[in-house]
């Protein structure tokens, strides 16, 4: 998606260790007005596949979730990062090990929020080693819902977690897939 891509090579900053910041629109301050314009580009992709629930985690894909579920016409739900307490039979519970962080997180939903009449879109900001997604795919499969795919803003080509995802068989759609990056620039893949 050029407009998305344009705005990281304006405003996306590359830091050590692989790790690109985009905190000027995308998940600190944030453009809602681009937001709209992703929204509308996942409802393009997925058209037609009946998505009743979105589905991210917190904290930063629930702003673009929030809008992309406004364009779909449904719910959002987003998954809790726990410490470990108030884990009761109530919860759906996977384990998540944050790229960015580290660490490795418990990660709830309520199981009254999702169930098999549900046909789930996951949306996150970024996908790297396919950990996060990997996780609430899990969580879909386990409620017994309808996985119908996964909409990402950022993919990092060049790290592991869409060959795993696709592999999968899940449909995965990245609006901007970087395929390089370094101080000099950031190239992308041709779709
Ligand atoms: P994964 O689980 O695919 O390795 O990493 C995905 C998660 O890590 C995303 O939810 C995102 O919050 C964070 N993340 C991974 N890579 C980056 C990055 O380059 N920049 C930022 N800002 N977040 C990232």
């Amino acid at each position: 998606m050029k407009l998305l891509e344009d705005r990281i090579r304006e405003e996306g900053v590359v830091k050590e260790g692989g790790v690109l910041k985009v905190d000027r629109f995308l998940n600190h301050q944030m453009d809602v007005g681009l937001f709209r314009e992703m929204a509308k580009e996942w409802k393009r992709r997925f058209a037609g596949a009946g998505v009743n629930k979105i589905l991210t985690i917190e904290a930063s894909g629930i702003g673009i979730a929030c809008i992309a579920a406004e364009e779909f016409g449904c719910r959002v739900v987003f998954a809790k990062k726990t410490q470990g307490k108030n884990l009761d039979g109530e919860l759906y519970t996977t384990q998540i090990t944050s790229f960015t962080k580290g660490r490795v997180f418990d990660v709830i939903v309520a199981k009254k929020f999702l169930g098999p009449e549900d046909r789930v879109l996951i949306i996150d900001d970024f996908l790297a080693n396919g950990c996060a997604l990997e996780g609430l795919i899990s969580i879909v499969r386990e409620s017994g819902a309808t996985l119908v795919g996964c909409g990402i803003a950022i993919e990092k080509g060049f790290q592991e977690g869409g060959k795993k995802i696709r592999a999968m068989g899940v449909k995965l759609e990245s609006l901007a897939i970087v395929e390089s990056m370094s101080e000099d620039g950031i190239t992308f893949r041709e779709e």
